[in-house]
């Protein structure tokens, strides 16, 4: 019997949980499920968007040339090879809508961020999971599950949950040596957090089948907002561009984005007050036995000895009011991952996670 059905691939899609703000009867949650940006926007964006807010009867700009300028100007970047979305998310989806269909396939990786994914599906290409090394991407193994069907190959550099990444000497050797059809997509939104790392910007200038995404979600703190880019070849942003609603950015996420990237000592006290933390929350789980990869993010995967043991850490922490992310959708059942907080919140979910780890002993 014919009937309204979706598009094949759609119902394969598992629903995006995004990671816990609320508990019940709790005020005062320590949330540290979704990576934010501890300290919040900048001033400077809040205060470009309180100029702004009378203009909201206005459509936005359409070609995003203000916000693409500000981003050229900050990363050396020709701004005409800069593609806008709401979120880097967007973007991730424009490449798929553009790039894989039906018989195409997606690849992804073992512990890969759940967009990647959930995008080719939602084109209708088939996604391809291949394993990692130890929770690090291995460019043998996606090179080694290409085939002549490969259309686009998700790589997050650092990766989210595990925190890891690869060497940009890496990246050029599977970009070099991925089949003709295939384009690299490096997923960069935590790209900043890296000292010394351009996020695969140089790569993608030079090579004609690498794009880079990044995001404003992040370091930048406008998770709200809905802001991100990609920066690629000119052929492929000119492509993106056409499945690119007009209006995709509202006028005061472009406003807060632009004030943002141009607030340079606030990203800089940021990304250094991560790097302080992040060190230092390492350092604490490992004294109380949990075990971590040394993160290159903006959060921690903590290890704990089996599932039971970290769906009980979970629940004890929430019990506190700290809400962490479990991993079980990222085949990482006996992690959590630990967004790293301003000072007082690594304190305490480090002692929380202590006092557990005592209590379970
Ligand atoms: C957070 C995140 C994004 C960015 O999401 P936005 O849509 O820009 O908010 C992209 N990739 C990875 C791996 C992420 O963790």
């Amino acid at each position: 019997m014919a009937g309204i059905a979706p598009q094949p691939g759609i119902m394969d899609i598992e629903l995006y949980v995004g990671g816990k703000s609320h508990l019940p009867g709790m005020a005062n949650v320590i949330k540290l499920s979704s990576n934010e940006n501890p300290f919040g926007p900048s001033q400077a964006a809040q205060e470009a968007v309180r100029r702004v807010v009378h203009e909201m009867h206005r459509y936005p700009s359409s070609d995003h040339a203000e916000l693409r300028q500000a981003i050229g100007e900050t990363w050396g970047l020709d701004p005409e090879r800069i593609i806008c979305g709401a979120g880097s998310d967007e973007v991730i989806a424009f490449l798929c809508q553009a790039y894989a269909g039906p018989g195409d396939e997606v690849i992804h990786t073992e512990h890969g961020f759940a967009m990647h994914r959930i995008s080719a599906l939602a084109a209708g290409a088939t996604p391809v999971e291949v394993a990692e090394q130890d929770r690090v991407v291995s460019v043998d193994n996606i090179l080694a599950g290409c085939t002549a069907r490969t259309k686009l190959v998700f790589v997050a550099n650092p990766a989210n949950p595990t925190g890891t990444m690869i060497g940009l000497a890496e990246l050029e050797r599977l970009a070099e040596s991925l089949p003709p059809q295939a384009l690299l997509v490096i997923d960069s939104a935590y790209a900043e957090y890296v000292e010394g790392y351009d996020g695969g910007a140089k790569l993608a200038t030079q090579r004609d089948n690498v794009v880079m995404t990044r995001t404003f979600s992040k370091l930048y703190g406008l998770g709200g907002m809905r802001v991100g880019w990609g920066y690629g070849p000119q052929a492929i942003i000119d492509v993106l561009q056409r499945v690119r609603g007009p209006f995709n950015i509202s006028g005061m996420a472009l406003t807060a984005a632009e004030a943002a990237i141009r607030d340079t000592a606030y990203v800089e006290k940021c990304r250094a007050e991560n790097a302080r933390m992040r060190a230092w929350l390492g350092e604490a789980l490992a004294e109380h036995g949990v075990s971590s990869d040394a993160s290159t993010a903006n959060f921690i995967l903590a290890r704990f000895a089996s599932q039971a043991e970290a769906e009980a850490c979970d629940i004890y922490l929430q019990g506190q009011g700290v809400l962490v992310r479990r991993t079980t959708g990222y085949k990482l059942p006996h992690a959590l991952r630990i967004t790293v907080g301003d000072e007082a919140s690594c304190r305490r979910v480090a002692h929380l996670i202590g006092l557990f780890k005592a209590g379970a002993r």
